[in-house]
């Protein structure tokens, strides 16, 4: 029987999983892999660390098919978005790979984003300036490490350095694009405004190509290193942010993904790219014709756990001794104070904040102690004060498209009932949530299956994801987090000069 293979290639490990037509599970295997902090505001990987992990992973997949009766018709990849690798003219890489978490070229970002071009670049990027991205990075290179800038022959991310390595070439899906900065997402080409801020000319970029562009002359001798047939097609496949919406099933008009995972997001799929005049949102290519418009939040789940590790002895003792989850009996605490935490609010920015204030100097604040407020006071406020945070971006999101009717959730909060009811009603609109679901890499499958012509059209691949439950909102509940959220909003416009003031006084390092 048929199957498909799905990469994903993310930040904390590649997952493989070869899925039957139908959505299934038939076989996986993941690799984790460490990120590298040489210094406070850097973040980078080994990218060869990561090519022996999709290498492993995929042996070990179709070693698993081999047991089976299940033979794939291709494999298709997902990859982390922004990362920026400079390779020399022999394909070896000059420098690790600078992932998103990396602040280095901070400056540049502000200086960019206050150029004259800084607002055309980005209407025609669709991509907020910041130091997430390859634009400002390259920038960053040039100044910081003018030889390696200058002996650089192509700067990738990730999934190209892959692709470079199994199949000698240098190829780029339009959603990877899109979320270097430097892409001109209506036209599909690079943007040259953007390419004169980085410093650089298109040669040094890769090839564009849709995610639907298929590669099949593996390097000598790699297809049986792989487990694989000599000239299996290999689906180049897009971003992991614009797969995850394929697979939330939010691909149509009037839904929208939302996650709370490490970090978070709110995303909608729209036929045209968002322009907002404050430069909140990003608007990323999928396909030719399908934008994905959102906004990522830094303040997700991180938050949650740096509360658990620091303030949550008791829970984390009593999970050890009972084995059971220490998330868990927080949220058991939560649920006796009331919705809106007795007017306890807090903003969440303890990284500093992406979508919708773009602000990395925030930091977080927890507003209206009283002598009455208890430890569950706090937690309930920290899991609404994540909630607000996306709920901010899926305003800017409304507000730049069209109305959201209905949430899909995924990430680690999903598996909290409480939590995706404080998202129902903190939006007011029904949250569903899948039993399972395996996002980028099913994504991932899923455009392997369009890009092989099974699946006619994106609507098709509702049929592979699995069923959902949906949460009712209440409105009762959703008056009064309104009012806690006006407050919310509020309180960042009155602290912001602020935080810029105190992100001069000494900070601890942030923990590795
Ligand atoms: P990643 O972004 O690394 O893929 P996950 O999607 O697994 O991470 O999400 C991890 C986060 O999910 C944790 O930091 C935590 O905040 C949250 N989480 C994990 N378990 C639970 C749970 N049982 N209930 C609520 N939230 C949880």
């Amino acid at each position: 029987m048929n199957c498909i293979i799905g990469v994903d290639i993310g930040t904390t490990s590649t997952k493989t999983i070869a899925f039957d037509l139908g959505g299934q599970v038939i076989a996986k295997a993941d690799a984790k892999y460490p990120i590298l902090y040489p210094e406070p505001t850097y973040c980078e990987q080994d990218p060869e660390e990561i090519l022996r992990a999709v290498v492993s992973t995929l042996r070990r997949v179709t070693d698993e098919l081999k047991k089976g009766s299940h033979s794939p018709l291709g494999v298709s990849f997902s990859g982390a978005m922004h990362s920026l690798i400079a390779m020399d003219e022999q394909g070896k890489p000059l420098t690790n790979s600078i992932i998103w978490a990396d602040t280095r070229s901070k400056e540049y970002a502000t200086r960019i984003k206050h150029s004259p071009e800084g607002h055309t670049i980005y209407l025609r990027t669709g991509t907020p300036i910041h130091p997430m991205t390859p634009l400002c990075k390259l920038a960053w290179l040039r100044d910081h490490s003018p030889d390696v800038f200058r002996r650089a022959h192509k700067f990738i991310s990730i999934k190209e350095y892959v692709f470079r390595k199994l199949f000698n070439q240098y190829v780029v899906d339009y959603s990877i694009a899109s979320a270097t900065g430097l892409f001109d997402i209506r036209h599909l080409r690079w943007c040259e405004p953007a390419l004169a801020a980085a410093g650089i000319t298109a040669e040094r970029l890769s090839e564009l190509v849709p995610p639907t562009h298929v590669v099949s002359d593996l390097a000598d001798g790699l297809a049986e290193a792989l487990g694989l047939e000599d000239r299996i097609p290999f689906v180049v496949g897009a971003s992991d942010g614009c797969l995850a919406q394929l697979s939330a099933n939010a691909i149509r008009p009037g839904r929208a993904s939302l996650t709370i995972g490490t970090s978070g997001a709110v995303r909608v799929a729209a036929s045209v790219p968002a322009q907002d005049a404050h430069e909140r949102v990003f608007s990323y290519v999928l396909t030719e014709g399908t934008y994905v418009v959102g906004g990522p939040i830094n303040s997700g789940g991180v938050v949650f756990r740096w509360f658990r590790d620091q303030f949550a002895a008791p829970e984390t003792e009593e999970a050890a001794r009972t084995g059971t989850d220490p998330y868990d009996l927080l949220i058991q605490k939560a649920t006796v104070v009331p919705a809106g935490a007795d007017g306890l609010i807090f903003l969440p920015y303890l990284l500093g904040e992406r979508a919708p204030i773009w602000d990395a100097d925030a930091r977080g604040v927890f507003f209206g102690v009283s002598i009455g407020h208890t430890r569950a006071h706090f937690i309930r406020a920290l899991m609404e004060g994540i909630v607000f945070g996306l709920y901010s971006v899926g305003l800017a999101v409304e507000e730049n498209t069209a109305k959201i009717d209905v949430l899909y959730a995924g990430g680690g909060f999903a598996r909290s009932d409480f939590w995706l009811q404080i998202v129902a009603d903190v939006f007011n609109k029904p949250v569903r949530v899948a039993e399972s679901v395996e996002s980028s890499a099913l994504g991932a499958a899923a455009m392997g299956l369009l890009a092989l012509g099974v699946l006619k059209e994106m609507g098709q691949v509702e049929q592979m994801l699995p069923a959902s439950r949906e949460i009712a909102p209440d409105a009762g509940r959703h008056a009064t987090y309104r009012k806690n959220y006006d407050l919310f909003a509020s309180l960042y416009g009155k602290l912001k000069e602020d935080f810029a003031k105190l992100s001069e006084l000494a900070a601890p390092a942030p923990r590795q």
